[in-house]
């Protein structure tokens, strides 16, 4: 059902480039009515970096935008079509089923960011779901993409979550919500995977054009630009696959439809982070054979890009042994490129660098030793990934109380030690590489249930600890406390449907 009369929002201003550039893959559909829309949370910094003004996206209007009832001038929403490979299988036309891009918006930084609504009503990609979105899934994807962002990992960004004042029907009837969200676009490997699936070449060549123009406009003069566009692909996921892995970030549902060309984390469903350090952690209640595990995620990411060589073949050469050998050499960059992006990563974690990021006289081989008997001593106990990696920089400064604590006091975690400070580890440099503060799932699942629930002052506050995770705040211990094992050992996420 939508809104007969839509009225317009002056104080923003929406361009339609991709319905433009790609009208076959661009659905035009308005919003679902949202009987009482009622304002969560707004995103005031990400606002002022977006150029927007937030006494307009308070106001009576603002908020109907946000829920896409109110359309501002000259934006065409659209449900955008993508394919997918979910859990390995081949999903020809997945898309947008609740979701519809607004348009797209030019930043004061000069950048072009896609605004985005989930939650906003069933569109033709919808099949089987009523799409729509429960208030608690679209505050989880709030609070965890701008924790991401807060750790300097590439995401998506979340402006506002809106009440619609309509129930949803899950397991019980929840309210309902809609997220606002921003991203460098919402291009997956999945849109191109689509294009190719119609055999339409001139469409392959189309998406493959506009993510060029959108992401890489230094490949566009290459001889094969195609190929320009798949290595820096396969550069921007290496590099963001590292840092999931150097916070124990866990993406839960990592299919071809929620891997994104701009290298940005996309599609919160259900990640989370890991607590008791285990490759083999996995947190969603479908992930049933531990695809999406933690350990997993740099093959599968690898797997991923395979797929998308695949979908962009025909364009990298007309033979096809050619366009295979050219795509196997570019895909045989991930894994050097990963291990690098993760060493750097660890080095850092580990302190064995220099102030401006250089390498201190510590050979790699040392640091990947350190790092490798480190994690270890982790599995072993099942230590609390972030507290113990946190707890170096107190054991480096010469008090291995914390650390004893966190990972448990034994024989070996002592000659680690000794050794690893033998090299001399910097504590500021650890102190700005793990953070105190992650969306620990225990404190996210208390500030879900209070926020559904009408108290709104748990979420406020985990954002704000959330917001600077590397800074000690006085009163904020219990943020950096993990659960009982008890709630690690019992706890499952669920997609967001
Ligand atoms: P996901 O893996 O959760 O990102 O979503 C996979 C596909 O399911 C996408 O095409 C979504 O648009 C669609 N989808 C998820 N939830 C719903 C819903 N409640 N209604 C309609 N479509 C949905
Ligand atoms: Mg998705």
């Amino acid at each position: 059902m939508s809104e007969p009369a839509l009225s317009t929002s002056p104080s923003l201003s929406l361009s339609h480039e991709f319905a433009d550039a790609l009208p076959s893959m661009a659905v035009r559909w308005p919003a679902d009515a949202a009987p009482d829309p009622r304002l969560l949370v707004l995103n005031e910094s990400l606002a002022e970096e977006l150029g927007l003004d937030v006494a307009f996206l308070r106001s009576e209007l603002g908020v109907r935008t946000l829920v896409g009832v109110a359309v501002p001038p000259g934006a065409t929403p659209v449900a955008q079509a993508y394919s997918g490979h979910q859990f390995g299988g081949f999903s020809p036309r997945l898309g947008d089923g609740r979701a519809l891009l607004l348009g797209e918006l030019r930043a004061p930084d000069g950048s072009l960011r896609d605004l985005h609504l989930k939650g906003s009503g069933p569109t033709p990609f919808a099949r089987a779901g009523d799409g729509l979105a429960a208030v608690g899934p679209m505050l989880r994807e709030y609070l965890m993409s701008e924790a991401m962002h807060a750790l300097g990992i590439p995401t998506t960004r979340s402006l506002a979550v809106v009440a619609t004042g309509r129930e949803v029907q899950r397991e019980s009837a929840l309210p309902g919500a809609v997220l606002a969200r921003v991203a460098a676009s919402h291009l997956r490997v999945g849109s191109v995977e689509f294009a190719r699936a119609t055999g339409d070449i001139e469409l392959l060549r189309a998406v493959v054009d506009y993510a060029i123009a959108r992401h890489h406009p230094e490949v566009a003069d290459d001889a094969v630009p195609a190929l320009g566009l798949f290595r820096a692909v396969v550069a921007a996921q290496a590099d963001l696959v590292a840092r999931w892995m150097l916070v124990g970030f866990v993406h839960g549902v990592m299919n071809t439809d929620n891997m994104t060309l701009s290298g940005e984390t996309i599609d919160y469903g259900p990640c989370a982070f890991m607590d008791a350090y285990d490759p083999a952690t996995v947190f969603s209640s479908i992930d049933l054979q531990g695809r999406y595990a933690y350990g997993n995620q740099p093959y599968i990411a690898e797997w991923n890009l395979a797929r998308l060589a695949e979908a962009m073949l025909p364009l990298f050469d007309d033979e096809l042994e050619r366009a295979v050998e050219l795509a196997q050499e570019a895909l045989a960059t991930f894994r050097p490129l990963f291990a690098e992006a993760r060493a750097a990563g660890m080095r850092r974690k580990l302190g064995l660098v220099g102030a401006d990021g250089s390498a201190v006289g510590v050979a790699d081989e040392d640091v990947e030793a350190l790092a490798g008997e480190f994690h270890d001593l982790l599995a072993r106990t099942r230590a609390d990934y972030t507290s113990s990696f946190r707890a170096l920089s107190s054991a480096a400064r010469g008090d291995a109380a914390t650390l004893e604590l966190a990972v448990g006091a034994s024989d070996a975690l002592g000659a680690w030690v000794e050794r690893w400070r033998s090299f001399g580890p910097d504590a500021e440099v650890m102190d700005a590489a793990n953070p105190i503060y992650v969306p620990r799932n225990h404190l996210v699942e208390e500030a879900l249930a209070a926020a559904t629930s009408g108290d709104l002052e748990p979420l406020r506050w985990l954002t704000i600890v959330l917001s600077t995770p590397f800074t000690e705040r006085s009163g904020a211990q219990r943020y950096a406390e993990p659960a009982t094992a008890d709630f690690i050992a019992g706890y499952r996420t669920f997609c967001g449907t």
